[in-house]
């Protein structure tokens, strides 16, 4: 691929060939960054070529993405997801620019579909047979869905804690699913030693850097929608870290190719009991393991494999790393679903409850312009949804008389 100058370790430096690895850094063992010949890229794409391009999903930056083409990967919508101006959670929270990326809006649900496009594309071009990924359900849920009626087979590691909607949707399209009896870490390793083993195609994150790249979109998308330009802060939540190393990488390619002139500043949020990327950030060194344990279970990772590109973007960026506890997480679905019409599995209502704690804490200014990134939709954990409404388990008979008694005929 002309476009690709090469695959280079984010820890040594060193520089591969697209044929030497599609994983990590042959000498040490560390994730690789694909980086592009802009120059080339510069020549066929800037943002009237963009204007033009009537394809409202994430090919339209296929110039910008590692692959030749999307041929063969299914042609559902993934990306363009809306970018909603939430005026009214802005003036309750007294903030001056609210925006909403409702990831939700992809084919699955989920923010997974974009790197999951990328690597099936990628999966395609070498001619694999079997694509996998250990996943707590929104990762494996786009992977099922975009290889549906394709020769190349999904084996998915499902981890105990799968919500039954993402496991379910994993059976719906197809895919192979393994029931582990463990954590997501546990899958993790498991299927990084099968796709040893059996010469699998793996998409995970922090190990593939193909499907990182598909996550840059989401930040193309965004500054397209708002008229090239990028938001002050941008707030995303934190599992490995994949999407905040990609969401990064896609403000820096602009910034490259001079459609965007100010980078924002990235702020990480994630579960109290799952904060490994926080700590590290707050000690100033490299992320440790800890023992995850949080109802965002797309957010809960004991290691997180993309750490050490995710807290470089919070470096980079003057950005920040918070947690947010349960409580705060289940109270902000409801929240955000009243304030903005957006309903959020608890992995994405996390970015608004985070949002609340820095307009709290004074970090948000009053002029400052300010995006969260919903990663995936409440659908798809209902029973973590529940927790934050009551729901009676009484009924009415049905006769107008009850409704009476209900009170609700009174003027
Ligand atoms: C995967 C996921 C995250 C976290 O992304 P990482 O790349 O693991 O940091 C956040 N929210 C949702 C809904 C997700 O599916
Ligand atoms: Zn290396």
């Amino acid at each position: 691929m002309k476009k690709i100058l090469n695959l280079q370790c984010a820890s040594c430096g060193k520089e591969h060939k697209t044929r030497d690895s599609d994983y990590l850094c042959n000498a040490c063992g560390g994730t690789l960054e694909i980086n592009y010949d802009y120059k080339l890229i510069k020549k066929r794409f800037d943002y009237d070529v963009l204007k033009e391009n009537t394809a409202y999903n994430m090919w339209r930056y296929i110039d910008l993405l590692p692959i030749d083409s999307n041929e063969g990967v299914p042609p559902v919508q993934v990306g363009w997801t809306p970018l909603y101006n939430a005026e009214t959670l802005a003036d309750g929270l007294g903030i001056s620019k609210l925006y909403i990326k409702d990831e939700g809006r992809n084919p699955t649900g989920s923010i997974k579909d974009r790197g999951s496009a990328v690597a099936v594309a990628r999966a395609l071009e070498l001619d694999a047979e079997v694509i996998t990924d250990a996943s707590s359900g929104n990762a494996s849920d786009s992977l099922a869905c975009l290889t549906a009626g394709l020769k190349l087979r999904t084996v998915i590691f499902s981890p105990r804690n799968t919500p039954e909607a993402k496991l379910v949707q994993l059976y719906i399209y197809g895919a192979q699913v393994i029931r582990v009896d463990g954590n997501y870490d546990e899958a993790y390793e498991l299927c990084k030693e099968a796709t040893a083993k059996l010469n699998w195609y793996n998409r995970a994150a922090g190990f593939n850097p193909y499907s990182r790249e598909g996550k840059k979109t989401c930040a193309f998308e965004i500054c397209e929608q708002l008229q090239w330009e990028a938001p002050d802060k941008v707030i995303i939540a934190a599992g490995d870290g994949t999407i905040i190393s990609g969401m990064w990488k896609g403000f820096k390619d602009f910034a490259k190719l001079g459609i965007i002139e100010k980078m924002p500043q990235i702020i990480a949020v994630q579960a109290q009991g799952s904060a490994a990327i926080k700590e590290a950030w707050e000690r100033g060194g490299e992320a440790a393991k800890v023992r995850a344990a949080t109802i965002a279970e797309s957010i809960s990772v004991d290691f997180p494999r993309d750490a050490f590109l995710a807290l470089k973007a919070l470096r980079e960026s003057g950005g920040a790393a918070i947690t947010v506890s349960d409580e705060e997480i289940l109270q902000a679905i409801p929240e955000l679903a009243r304030g903005s019409s957006v309903f959020a599995e608890p992995g994405g209502a996390a970015v608004y409850a985070g949002l609340k704690k820095l307009v709290a804490e004074g970090a948000v200014k009053k002029d400052e312009t300010v995006a969260i990134i919903v990663g995936g939709n409440g659908l798809k954990d209902i029973a973590a949804a529940e927790k934050s409404v009551h729901i009676p388990n009484t009924f009415v008979k049905p006769s107008w008389e009850e409704i009476v008694k209900l009170g609700m005929a009174q003027k």
